[in-house]
C-alpha cells in the first residue's frame, strides 16, 4: 500500500525535513528522502503515522527489513520514541557515540559512523565553533567602543598629571 502525498508531506514536516536516524536533510541530500515503516508492512506494520520514518536512503538500506519484536537481543533506536541524546553522543571529531546498547547497535546496524556522516557532523561542529567564535569578536569589539571613551578621558588625565609634574620639576630645578 502506498503512502498518500499529504501523508509524506507530514511525516516529512514532522522530521523536520531531514532523516530522523542520521540527520541528513533534504537540502544536504538534494532531494526528498523516503518514507520508511519502523516495524516492516512484511511484519505486520502499518501504515499510521507513529510507525512511520522519514529517512535517507542509506539508513533505509541498512535498516531494510529490521525488527525486533520481542524484549530480547538488540532493539533499534526509535525516533518516535525520542531520547535521542540517552542513546546517542555526537563527538567533535564527528563520529556518533552510542551511549546504551539501543544507541551501539543502532549506531552499527545503520552504519551511522559512515566517512560521509562523520565529515557531515564535523562540518556542523566546525560551523558551531566560527558562530560562537563569531559571538566573541562581536561581544569583544562591543566591549571595546564601550571602554575606549573612558580609556580617552583616561589617557588625556594622564597626559595632564604627567603636564604638571614636569611643570613642578621646572619650578623645583629653577630654585635649587
Ligand atoms: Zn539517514
Amino acid at each position: 500500500m502506498t503512502i498518500s502525498n499529504e501523508i509524506r508531506d507530514m511525516v516529512r514536516g514532522r522530521a523536520g525535513f531531514a532523516c530522523e536516524y542520521c540527520g541528513v536533510s533534504e537540502v544536504d541530500s538534494g532531494g526528498m528522502l523516503t518514507v520508511d515503516h519502523f516495524k516492516p508492512l512484511s511484519k505486520g506494520g502499518m501504515n499510521a503515522l507513529f510507525n512511520l520514518i522519514y529517512c535517507c536512503f542509506k539508513c533505509n538500506l541498512f535498516k531494510h527489513q529490521f525488527f525486533n519484536d520481542n524484549n530480547e537481543g538488540p532493539h533499534l533506536w526509535n525516533p518516535r520514541e525520542g531520547l535521542y541524546f540517552k542513546h546517542f553522543l555526537p563527538l567533535e571529531n564527528g563520529r556518533l557515540q552510542g551511549l546504551t546498547d539501543t544507541g551501539e547497535f543502532t549506531v552499527s546496524l545503520l552504519n551511522l559512523n559512515r566517512p560521509q556522516l562523520i565529515a557531515h557532523r564535523f562540518r556542523k561542529f566546525q560551523r558551531i565553533k566560527e558562530k560562537r567564535l563569531l559571538e566573541d569578536y562581536q561581544n569583544y569589539f562591543e566591549l571595546i567602543n564601550k571602554v575606549l571613551p573612558s580609556l580617552g578621558n583616561a589617557d588625556e588625565e594622564m597626559h595632564r598629571l604627567r603636564k604638571t609634574n614636569l611643570e613642578l620639576l621646572k619650578i623645583i630645578l629653577s630654585k635649587s
